[in-house]
């Protein structure tokens, strides 16, 4: 089996060639490693290897997982990437760097009232439900720049930018659509004055998808730390 080191320069490869089909430099993407469902010794190997950060999507076993590497929080980034209730914002304000997950003004609100003073306001993307899937949180397209504008006055967090994930498709084109979709609004809000820098889109299987269409930060974990077992034996009480 491939070591979490040879996955991540893989990965780096594969964002170094989409970032070259399009002229891109390198540097313009940014790589999330999604550790959710590893433990913290994956996420040591993957330091050790030369990543920084690190992507969680439950917030008691990112908690954990902070907590067992405390030694090293000063040198990691720690990014929520899953679905945030309003009772675990406090906890979420206080141990995170980033919260790509927003997508109600009141969570952006509670956030920012309890983002402790010590620390640098905590870095939002609003999520969007950019393929329009019933069944997927995020904010529906129309509802997105009157939420931007409302979270960018908000003074203990930063508006960074959108976040999505688009339904899983095989086909190169059609996963570039819902990308360029989101990018179309990112540039929307720009236009409309909002300083946002941040596209989180791509994860595993679409990551060259959202390199061409513009991505800043790809989320990606199987790639780097292999399979998991299914959602669900992970989100038991
Ligand atoms: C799990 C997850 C990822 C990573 O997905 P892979 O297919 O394993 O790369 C990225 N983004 C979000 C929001 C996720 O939940």
């Amino acid at each position: 089996m491939a070591s979490i080191l040879q996955n991540l320069q893989q990965v780096q490869q594969r964002i170094a060639n989409a970032c070259a089909v399009v002229q891109r430099p390198v540097q313009t993407v940014t790589l999330l490693a999604v550790s959710k469902t590893f433990d913290a010794d994956a996420v040591r190997e993957a330091f050790a290897a030369g990543q920084r950060r690190f992507g969680e999507n439950y917030v008691q076993e990112a908690l954990e997982k902070i907590s067992a590497l405390a030694d090293l929080r000063s040198q990691l980034e720690w990014h929520l990437i899953g679905p945030l209730q309003s009772n675990k914002t406090r906890v979420v304000a206080e141990a995170f760097d980033w919260v790509h997950s927003v997508d109600r003004l009141k969570v952006a609100q509670r956030l920012s009232d309890q983002r402790p003073a010590h620390l640098p306001p905590l870095q939002l993307c609003l999520q969007v439900n950019i393929s329009g899937e019933a069944s997927k949180s995020g904010l529906a397209p129309a509802e997105v720049a009157e939420v931007a504008h409302a979270v960018a006055a908000l003074p203990r967090v930063q508006l960074r930018g959108l976040m999505a994930i688009p339904e899983p498709t095989a086909d190169f084109d059609a996963q570039r659509a819902p990308h360029r979709a989101l990018c179309e609004l990112l540039a929307r809000l720009q236009r409309d004055g909002l300083a946002l820098d941040t596209l989180s889109m791509g994860m595993s299987a679409d990551l060259e998808a959202a390199v061409a269409e513009g991505a800043t930060l790809v989320r990606v974990g199987t790639a780097i730390f292999g399979g998991r077992p299914p959602a669900a034996a992970f989100n038991a009480p």
